[in-house]
């Protein structure tokens, strides 16, 4: 019908501008490289921020006592105590509690540094309270705080933030110490703690994944949105001034950012140019925006909306749909409906009418929103999967003829729980680096490495 004919051209669209052949996704792993080689370069060289993160040393193990974690930057946020107990048993224990962070504290016109951090420091203050005395007795508390946003650092544990992204937008906390923002709140509620590292979660990931694994080079989060960082020798980083240069190593774990990534060599649509300029953050994390698990589900209800705008497979939008309400689709969403192997395709049925309000489409329409999830979610993880290579290349690993194992470890609920996704990623990895040094290159899931590294960068810097 001609329904279906204007609805099929829309599909066709997108998948001619989503589509990442080998050599497109070569062109963009050689960009990402040449943007992470400016960015070392000089403060502000690149889009790809390149953040020294001052941590000059991973644990390996060895490390023993009682440290506290904060974990900031996703969806939830989370509070933990691990106790560390050397090579042997590692983590002998680790209690954790999940927070989530009340909307408006996230953004719009209640949103204050004080209040955001407040609510933090609230929410630790009921953890101790909770918790009662540990086993260290009289010994200061110590705390890693796992901050994810750009942070421009100066230290092992202070920095000023840079911006905001993702969902958060708290405009008085720009260019603020987030360090002293924390400690301020944590005083007035009587916490007295000794903050001993700021990190992201990608270093977080990466001092996490190295706990367990001496060959891990790099870690990537895959979540709300998404990150690297990486180890880099120190004296490749050209921006560092000889008082900056670590003491007793010669490596330096570098938060790449690489959600700012911008190159021609992306493949974007209409429908990312038109969440790019409603987004809190426009013009800006263009590859984080194409990635992450914040936006997928959002570009496919823009799909959607196309597609009701031409036709009336996807009921009325005049007449009750969801569709024009924003982010009402969610990657998990999409998950679902990418993998419902039900012969009617029932949970897309289902997904359609909770969420979109979407009643009595066919089979057919059913599939092709199916091949719309396909579409979005492939792109996605063909692009991760390139930054990687991006990465490989850039410390010259992974290439023909390397005999060492790389490990890349990953954190994020997008890698750890969507299937498909994950397996193409995988697969584009192997298509990139050839089958022989794909073997070599190992994708390791950290789950909640994050908040587990903050603790562990803490004790590798502790000073008691
Ligand atoms: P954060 O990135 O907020 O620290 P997570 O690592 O837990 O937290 O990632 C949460 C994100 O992962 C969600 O925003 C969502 O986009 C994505 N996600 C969670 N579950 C799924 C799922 N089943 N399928 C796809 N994506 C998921
Ligand atoms: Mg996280």
């Amino acid at each position: 019908s001609a329904a279906v004919e204007a609805a099929r051209r829309v599909v066709s669209g997108l998948r001619e501008a989503c589509a990442t052949p080998a050599t497109r996704l070569a062109d963009v792993a050689a960009a990402l490289a040449g943007e992470m080689e400016a960015g070392l370069a000089v403060e502000g060289g690149s889009r790809v921020k390149m953040i020294v993160s001052y941590v000059d040393s991973l644990p390996d193990g060895g490390e023993e006592g009682s440290f506290y974690a904060l974990d900031l930057g996703g969806t939830n946020f989370r509070v933990l105590r691990v106790r560390l107990a050397g090579k042997e048993a590692r983590v002998a224990e680790r209690v954790a509690r999940e927070v989530p962070i009340p909307p408006r504290l996230m953004s719009g016109g209640d949103a204050t540094s004080e209040r955001l951090f407040g609510f933090v420091a609230s929410a630790l203050a009921e953890f101790v309270a909770d918790e009662g005395h540990d086993a260290d007795g009289e010994r200061q508390r110590e705390l890693g705080f796992t901050f994810s946003f750009p942070v421009r650092q100066t230290s092992i544990a202070s920095g000023t933030l840079i911006r905001w992204t993702k969902a958060f937008s708290v405009d008085d906390a720009v260019g603020e110490d987030v360090v002293a923002a924390l400690q301020t709140a944590m005083s007035k509620h009587n916490l007295h703690m000794r903050m001993s590292a700021l990190i992201n979660d990608t270093v977080g990931t990466l001092a996490a994944g190295s706990y367990y694994d001496d060959d891990v080079v790099a870690a990537v989060i895959l979540g709300t949105g998404t990150n690297a960082a990486y180890v880099e020798s120190a004296d490749a980083i050209a921006k560092l001034e000889p008082s900056q240069l670590p003491k007793s190593s010669n490596i330096m774990v570098i938060n790449t950012e690489w959600g700012g990534f911008d190159s021609p060599c992306l493949p974007t649509t209409e429908y990312d140019r038109a969440l790019d300029k409603e987004s809190l953050n426009p013009g800006e994390q263009t590859y984080e925006k194409l990635i992450s698990g914040l936006y997928l589900g959002e570009i496919v209800r823009r799909v959607l909306l196309k597609i009701s705008s031409r036709c009336s497979l996807l009921g009325d939008v005049g007449g009750g749909t969801e569709l024009r309400t924003r982010f009402v689709l969610t990657t998990p969403d999409v998950s679902s409906m990418h993998h419902d192997e039900t012969p009617d395709l029932t949970v897309v049925a289902k997904t359609l009418a909770d969420r979109l309000n979407i009643r009595g489409t066919s089979l057919e329409t059913r599939r092709m929103v199916v091949e719309i999830c396909d579409i979005v979610a492939t792109r996605s993880a063909r692009l991760a999967a390139a930054g990687i290579v991006g990465i490989l290349r850039k410390i010259g690993r992974g290439g023909p003829g390397d005999e060492r194992r790389s490990v890349v470890a990953v954190d994020g609920g997008l890698f750890e729980h969507y299937a498909k996704f994950r397996r193409r990623m995988e697969s584009t990895l192997e298509e990139m680096l050839g089958e022989e040094a794909a073997a070599r290159v190992v994708v390791k899931l950290a789950s909640d490495g994050s908040g587990l590294g903050a603790a562990l960068v803490a004790a590798a810097h502790s000073q008691s």
